[in-house]
């Protein structure tokens, strides 16, 4: 195909559950592409000398060689060309902010619409579980190492991914009951299933990797603990679950809730019910989950209070669109004040409008409260999704570096840690990110914990 001729195909878009369809459930709401549609797509890519993709994916798949093959009908070899440096492609492919990563440097999206990188990946994925086939190479032979992992999610679970495919032998401590980190207690089955999930750690424990769960280190043993158990290294990937406040009056109210407490909850089945009137505060991931979450759990009226404008939320323009169809209303360029109530429990949340000013650090236009701009809302529930910060109980008992931030100090390089022994990575390390940042720091410290076990570190 001429270059033109592969300019004038459009962007294809997958078919999508109605808003009728999903409202009252948790179905993925986003289908595959067929085979036809996927081949469509994949001949929109151009090939490039010098691909952005692959710099732009937090991974660097090599993304140009498995959409060639794709294109060429050789299907499972695009699906090992990603498993070279993917430890889990069902789930990237469904949840990767790819207009931030590798689609934002597509060179498509220079002048129209990028090449549907993320879609394409799924499809291949997708086919192998359809075909039946093996979603792991062989397992290696044991070397008689050891290494102890504290957290299953995309971090914990990538090391052990690599070292067990090396013939190490990976123990994966988590304290929650279900493996996956916020895969699985954050993200909403809507945007990830969990029988997705499942195939993952299926895979994982085929390779002799063992998942204790109910465990929490620093608290029920402290890392100096496990390595006296016989590890030979330990790796903490315990990701950031404590929620940051609010910081304004009435947020100890009964009805004030925190977003990844709420999603946590929720996805462990408890039965958490928010009322008819809900407020979420932030406007990232966290924030359109819970909303989302809240009207599937029959929650009527759900508002998003955001301090800047659309333009400047951090979540991908998916998420925003498909909030937006199912009804959230978001207040833009509002912030809380005050929280109030009546006998311990909220009645309604003050806000203050604001407008953007200079850039601040990030980047971003700073927002202003506009003086004398107060309004309310009433509300049975208001949930702050404001961010996340590290829970440092795991390192109880092990004097380890931490940034200002509250973050583990690695050297960047080995992401080995001030104590030789231990290593980090995920959003330990970097602050709340994303699943394929935290697998690729996965990668990087499995490489350097073999180094270390076979003394080259
Ligand atoms: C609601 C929500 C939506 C998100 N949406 C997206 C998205 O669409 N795309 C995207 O790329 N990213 C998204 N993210 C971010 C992404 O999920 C995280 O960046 C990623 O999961 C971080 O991986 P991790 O392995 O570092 O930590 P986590 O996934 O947080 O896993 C850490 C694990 O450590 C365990 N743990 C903690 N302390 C201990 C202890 N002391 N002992 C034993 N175990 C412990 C925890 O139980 C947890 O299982 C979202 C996050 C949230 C909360």
């Amino acid at each position: 195909m001429k270059p033109k001729e592969r300019m004038a195909i459009p962007r294809q878009r997958p078919r999508e559950l109605s808003v009728a369809e999903r409202i009252d459930n948790f179905k993925e709401i986003v289908f595959g592409f067929d085979h036809d549609t996927a081949k469509l797509e994949a001949e929109r890519c151009l090939q490039c000398k010098k691909p952005g993709c692959i710099k732009g994916c937090p991974l660097h798949n090599d993304i140009p060689s498995f959409i060639r093959l794709l294109r060429e009908g050789e299907i499972e070899d695009a699906y090992w060309t990603i498993r070279k440096t993917s430890s889990m492609p069902a789930i990237c492919s469904r949840v990767c902010p790819q207009e931030f990563q590798c689609e934002g440097s597509c060179i498509r999206a220079k002048k129209g619409e990028a090449v549907a990188i993320g879609m394409l990946e799924r499809y291949i994925v997708d086919w192998m579980v359809e075909q039946g086939k093996d979603l792991m190479e062989p397992c290696a032979l044991p070397t008689g190492q050891k290494v102890a992992i504290v957290g299953s999610g995309p971090a914990g679970m990538t090391v052990a991914y690599n070292l067990a495919h090396k013939g190490i032998k990976c123990t994966i401590y988590d304290s929650l009951p279900i493996p996956g980190g916020m895969l699985s207690v954050g993200i909403p089955p809507f945007r990830l299933p969990r029988d997705i999930i499942k195939a993952e750690f299926d895979a994982l424990k085929s390779c002799g990797v063992e998942i204790i769960d109910g465990v929490t280190i620093g608290k029920d043993k402290t890392l100096q603990e496990v390595k006296e158990e016989g590890f030979d290294a330990v790796f903490v990937g315990v990701g950031a679950h404590e929620s940051r406040k609010l910081g304004i009056p009435g947020e100890d109210l009964e009805g004030v809730l925190h977003g990844v407490d709420y999603l946590r909850d929720v996805n462990l089945g408890k039965d958490v019910d928010l009322g008819q009137r809900v407020v979420v505060v932030g406007g990232g991931n966290v924030a359109i989950d819970v909303a989302r979450t809240a009207l599937r759990l029959g929650s009527r009226d759900v508002f998003i209070l955001y301090r800047r404008t659309r333009k400047e939320m951090p979540a991908s323009e998916t998420e925003i669109h498909h909030m937006e169809e199912e009804g959230v209303r978001v207040e833009f360029l509002a912030a809380p004040i005050a929280i109030h109530g009546k006998g311990g429990r909220l009645e309604k949340i003050e806000c203050i409008r604001m407008e953007l000013g200079e850039p601040d650090e990030s980047g971003r236009r700073r927002p202003v409260p506009i003086e004398g701009s107060n309004f309310f809302i009433e509300a049975d529930a208001v949930v702050a999704a404001i961010s996340q910060r590290v829970d440092p109980t795991v390192v109880n008992g092990v004097e380890i570096k931490r940034t200002s931030w509250g973050t583990f100090e690695v050297n960047p390089d080995t992401l080995q840690t001030s104590v030789p022994w231990i290593f980090a990575g995920g959003d330990d390390v970097l602050g709340p990110q994303t699943v394929a940042k935290a697998a690729y720091h996965g990668r990087i410290a499995a490489d350097s914990i073999e180094k270390f076990l076979n003394g080259q570190l």
